[in-house]
């Protein structure tokens, strides 16, 4: 089969040829027919930092995907061959505290397909069982296929916000910020601004639902305007851009909520006795996507039509064209990057 791998400790992937995967008595065995792209694909292909101190090549790329159930392991009982499913990337222990108290997206014993393990840019993946999420007959496998940045965003909108008529910015528009400011609209907030630099992103955040999208320099405008200078509810913080992350403290109202998913490069320093404590607001650090309270959201808001995230996908391409992927993802003007694999 075809396989997109990370063969060495240097930049780049190769597209292999390699023997499909082996499934335990556990794990399932996927015909993948459409893969999202993401930031930490880029971070693997160029080696950076982070991936020289993570990723052990060889190894198979991608873990967000869409397919169809070939084959079931011998213990596998609720899972069936010909399924459409898509899957959380994140596998967990099962059993240490945090699985065990509900928490198993903060697993310390998280192994994640794609980046420690086989991953999803090939023609097949195994897959644990327990992972495996079913996909309505009418949702596409490329909507499939991205499920697991939407569920970042659905994390980040709904876990703990209050959001039925909420004042919220959106800061930052990657592919992640636009799912959230769809989601926000198709939950109910009242008003919704969001931020980037890059005016494209800023109008795929209008077709999402915004409005108002504006440039940084104007949110603080945008925001008292539509709050009558209060400061929005709830922030979703979704770029780990230093000036978006204080942009998000002074912006917050007082006792409001900022959700943070954006990741910074590097330590930044925060002011917490004004930026936090005097505000009386509280931060919430997002990890993935809660297993499964976001995939039960995710899968009604979907069903429900309430949220369609179709307009994210700008840009769709054969395995072969994985160069062209990278570089879309880079240019930074991409919304979400898909491969059409099967
Ligand atoms: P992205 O890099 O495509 O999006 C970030 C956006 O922020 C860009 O469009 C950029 O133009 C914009 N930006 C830059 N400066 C800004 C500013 N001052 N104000 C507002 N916006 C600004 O990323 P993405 O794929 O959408 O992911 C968003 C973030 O979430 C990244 O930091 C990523 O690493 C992180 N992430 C976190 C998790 C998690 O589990 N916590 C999971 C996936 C991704
Ligand atoms: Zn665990």
């Amino acid at each position: 089969m075809r396989a997109l791998v990370k063969s060495s400790k240097a930049p780049g992937f190769v597209l292999r040829d390699v023997p499909v995967p082996t499934i335990r008595d556990d794990e399932v065995l996927i015909r993948v027919k459409a893969a999202g792209v993401c930031g930490t694909d880029v971070h693997i292909h160029e080696w950076d930092a982070w991936a020289q101190g993570r990723c052990q090549p060889p190894f198979t790329v991608g873990h967000e995907f869409a397919g169809v159930v070939e084959q079931v392991g011998s213990l596998v009982s609720d899972v069936k061959v010909g399924a459409r499913v898509t899957a959380e990337g994140h596998i967990v222990c099962g059993h240490c505290h945090l699985c065990r108290t509900g928490n198993a997206h903060v697993c310390p014993n998280t192994r994640i397909i794609g980046v420690d393990r086989d991953g999803a840019f090939a023609d097949y993946i195994a897959m644990p069982a327990s992972n495996v999420w079913p996909l309505d007959d009418d949702i596409p496998f490329a909507i499939g296929g991205i499920h697991d940045p939407m569920g970042n965003a659905f994390h980040t909108a709904l876990h703990g916000t209050d959001l039925p008529g909420a004042t919220v910015l959106v800061t930052g528009c990657g592919p992640i910020g636009i799912f959230a400011v769809g989601i926000a609209k198709a939950a109910g907030a009242s008003h919704i601004v969001a931020s980037d630099v890059n005016p494209r992103r800023l109008e795929l955040a209008r077709r999402m639902g915004a409005h108002a999208a504006v440039h940084p320099s104007d949110a603080e405008a945008a925001v008292r305007a539509a709050t009558h200078g209060l400061g929005v509810d709830v922030v979703l913080e979704m770029s780990g851009v230093p000036a978006a992350i204080h942009q998000a403290f002074a912006l917050v109202r007082v006792g409001g909520r900022v959700q943070m998913l954006g990741i910074p490069a590097k330590p930044m320093d925060v002011d917490f006795a004004t930026e936090v404590i005097f505000k009386g607001i509280t931060v919430y650090g997002v990890v993935g996507r809660r297993m499964y309270d976001t995939w039960i959201q995710m899968t009604q808001f979907l069903r429900s039509k309430q949220f369609d995230p179709t307009p994210v996908i700008t840009h769709r391409f054969p395995l072969e064209q994985h160069a062209e992927a990278i570089a879309a993802i880079k240019s930074g003007e991409a919304g979400k990057v898909v491969f059409e694999i099967g």
